[in-house]
């Protein structure tokens, strides 16, 4: 449980971590993911970069039609603004649920979404929020739907030597109207399945959706089948039941020893009921 020996570099500001990223280096946030891997040398980078003191990555800033969270903002600075809590609750509640509070209070936001863990909070929920990953590199910076962010197990659209410096969430009825539901792992607080709901209704009847699962698959996605189930119909408890057996449609459903496939697969659709249940 010892790390291979490496070079520590500590930056002041973005182009400077940029600047000092070497090709088999690791930026260093909270290290809540990156040390547990380096420690058992799944990960064994020559340099870490350490973001941990940009001020620039922490800020929270509230737009007029977005809020835009610094990738350096901790889970429990997430979980604690008001703000965040009145447009889009669903983000609130993912970061209170996250680990423990000593992981809350280290753990930050850019971190757990460039790691992109399947079971992770964050994936599931900023793709249920329709979000926008703002990434800086040597040239400037670049903006990545998040609907084409995760691209697989443990990966992502992030090259080498970029740094993700916020993300944006728009502050639309939807997210007004939200939720996130897990199914806990009981050690880690990780999901076994998370379900995160974004509904605007208007006249009762659903206009938007957007509906994300993390835990389930090799990568957090969208369960499109749930969304066109109801676009446009009442949140009854009839039609979110039937909705919701759409959880898992085209999924590779992870099976591991704390949950079959069949287990999960069962997990996600109860998981879906309860979280539209509230909208
Ligand atoms: C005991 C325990 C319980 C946990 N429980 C949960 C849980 O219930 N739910 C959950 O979602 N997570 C959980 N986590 C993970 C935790 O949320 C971490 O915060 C998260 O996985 C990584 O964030 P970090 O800031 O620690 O990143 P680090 O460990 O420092 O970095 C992780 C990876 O991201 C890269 N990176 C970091 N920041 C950036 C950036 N700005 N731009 C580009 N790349 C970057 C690093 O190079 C590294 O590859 C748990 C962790 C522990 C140790």
């Amino acid at each position: 449980m010892i790390p291979a020996s490496f070079e520590y570099k500590k930056a002041t500001s973005v182009q400077e971590a940029i600047s000092m990223l070497g090709s088999e280096d690791k930026i260093l946030a909270g290290g809540h993911s990156l040390i547990p891997a380096m420690k058992l040398r799944l990960n064994m980078p020559t340099g870490l970069v350490d973001i941990s003191k940009i001020e620039s990555l922490k800020e929270i800033r509230d737009n007029e039609k977005s809020i835009s969270i610094g990738a350096g903002v901790s889970h429990a600075t997430i979980a604690n603004n008001p703000e965040i809590s009145k447009h889009m609750p669903m983000i609130s509640e993912a970061a209170s649920m996250i680990g423990d509070i000593q992981v809350r209070n280290v753990g930050t936001i850019g971190g757990s979404i460039a790691h992109a863990d399947p079971s992770a909070d964050w994936p599931g929920v900023l793709l249920a929020s329709d979000a926008t990953v703002v990434i800086a590199n040597a040239e400037g910076s670049r903006e990545v739907d998040i609907d084409q962010f995760f691209t697989g197990f443990f990966e992502t659209a992030l090259q080498d030597n970029e740094i993700i410096t916020h993300v944006r969430i728009p502050k639309t009825a939807a997210n007004a109207n939200s939720c996130y539901v897990k199914f806990v792992q009981p050690a880690s607080r990780f999901a076994i399945v998370g379900c995160a709901a974004a509904v605007e209704k208007v006249n009762g009847s659903v206009k938007s959706i957007r509906v994300a699962f993390n835990g389930v698959g090799d990568n957090a996605y969208r369960a499109t089948g749930i969304e066109n189930a109801l676009k446009d119909q009442k949140l009854s408890a009839e039609n979110i039941g039937s909705a919701a057996s759409h959880a898992t449609d085209g999924i590779d459903v992870m099976d591991d020893h704390f949950a079959s496939e069949n287990y999960r697969s069962h997990l996600a659709s109860v998981f879906a009921k309860r979280a539209l249940s509230r909208l």
